[in-house]
């Protein structure tokens, strides 16, 4: 883990027709070869990323995609690919060339504004064609960051550079993520986090949540002590005074709830991303539907990253278990991961996400906007198990706009 991760970078993803020079103009912003550039049209048949520290932006993601109105018989994937990656991206830019705003720019602003990317519009090819004063009027009306280009100009590219990061700074969102635990501790508290060793932990090593929870606690100048489930009844009884916090393991939270007193406060590392990457309060809500279930109803359980499925896997063998023991309820319950996030949400009286660590904010944000669109109850891991373990006042405790969200959800559902 000696990078950031991906999850957060700020992300920007360079979108526009076939052979407007979008590798080129990647190329001459990292200053490598990074993206396959000819004058071939649909070179960038994919999605092709580059990470870079770009000061004083800091951390970025870049996302070089297939272009717009590609003429061979792939063309509708891989434009549906480039929409796909729009989801995920802080900052869309979209390259043209002078004079061309057609259909394509137009879906492309289209897409970039429903999933809430700031559009920054580079004309490229300025050396062949300098933009006239009445396009760059256009151009300032659809979004007032507009830069022109010369992506094959080299010796331009320290002034190019300076003027792209300062476009790019201003289209930026602001940082606005919610805090990751660091507002649930004072200054010199002590945080207690619950991490079980067993097969579904990595060989040597601390998974994504439970590294960026123990640094939040350093930022925020507080203490973390680490132990395993079996541990944690002797830890706290060794502490001078009680902890400000238990962190546990979704899986393990029915032990940590009854080890951790009462008055301590307690939640989940999913939780604690569902706040941190999405919205808590509306997957807190989303909770409620699992007393709404109905036989036979279909349930997604959406991880947002692959691996190979373990004997007892979280997503499709134990949540699966749980809800139909807990509801008691015939579910079809199905799976997806990675991209496969499917487009017809519709189909499903429920999503259950995972933690979402390996996504950024943006993407999470844009699924839950699409189960909004769609009618559908979003919750995620940490929720839901709290919820079929019989401890979700406890776990959501610390949160009380969410702890509402679920309680008035649950009642309504039951009554
Ligand atoms: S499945 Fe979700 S929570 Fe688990 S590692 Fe992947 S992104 Fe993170």
């Amino acid at each position: 883990m000696s990078q950031t991760p991906k999850g957060q970078r700020l992300q920007v993803g360079l979108f526009g027709r076939v052979n407007t020079g979008k590798s080129s103009l990647l190329n001459l912003i990292t200053g490598q070869d990074a993206a396959l550039a000819s004058p071939q049209p649909g070179t960038t048949t994919d999605v092709v990323e580059q990470a870079m520290e770009l000061l004083p932006l800091g951390p970025v993601l870049f996302l070089d995609t297939a272009g717009f109105e590609d003429s061979s018989g792939l063309g509708p994937a891989r434009e549906a690919r480039s929409l796909l990656a729009l989801r995920r991206c802080d900052v869309a830019v979209l390259v043209i060339e002078a004079g061309a705003w057609g259909q394509a720019e137009e879906r492309l602003a289209q897409a970039a504004r429903e999933c809430k990317a700031a559009l920054l519009l580079v004309v490229n090819k300025a050396d062949q064609q300098a933009p006239s004063p009445e396009f760059l009027q256009r151009l300032r009306a659809i979004s007032p960051h507009v830069l022109s280009a010369s992506a094959l100009d080299i010796a331009g590219r320290d002034a190019f550079l300076t003027r792209f990061k300062a476009s790019l700074a201003a289209a930026a969102p602001q940082a606005l993520e919610p805090p990751l635990l660091g507002d649930l501790l004072p200054a010199g508290g002590l945080a207690v986090m619950v991490v079980p060793i067993d097969l579904q932990a990595p060989k040597g090593r601390l998974i994504l949540p439970q590294v960026q929870a123990i640094r939040d606690c350093l930022d925020n100048d507080a203490s973390v002590m680490v132990v395993k489930e079996r541990e944690l009844s002797a830890a706290l009884a060794s502490l001078k005074r009680p902890p400000d916090l238990v962190v546990c393991d979704s899986q393990v939270v029915l032990k940590a709830a009854a080890d951790t007193p009462p008055g301590v406060k307690l939640t989940t590392f999913s939780i604690l991303f569902s706040r941190f990457k999405g919205d808590l309060v509306s997957m807190a809500r989303g909770a409620a539907a699992i007393h709404r279930l109905k036989a036979g109803d279909r349930v997604l359980v959406a991880e947002a990253c692959t691996h190979h499925a373990l004997e007892d896997d979280i997503g499709r063998v134990k949540i699966p278990r749980w809800l139909r023991r807990f509801t008691g309820l015939d579910l079809r319950v199905e799976t997806c991961s990675h991209h496969d996030y499917p487009a017809d949400l519709a189909q499903f009286k429920l999503v259950i996400h995972c933690g979402a660590c390996m996504l950024n904010r943006r993407e999470m944000l844009n699924r839950l906007r699409l189960a909004e669109e769609a009618g559908v109850a979003i919750t995620n891991y940490g929720i839901a198990i709290s919820v079929l373990q019989g401890v979700a006042e406890r776990s959501l405790e610390p949160f009380p706009a969410a702890l509402q969200a679920y309680q008035k959800g649950a009642l309504q559902a039951k009554g």
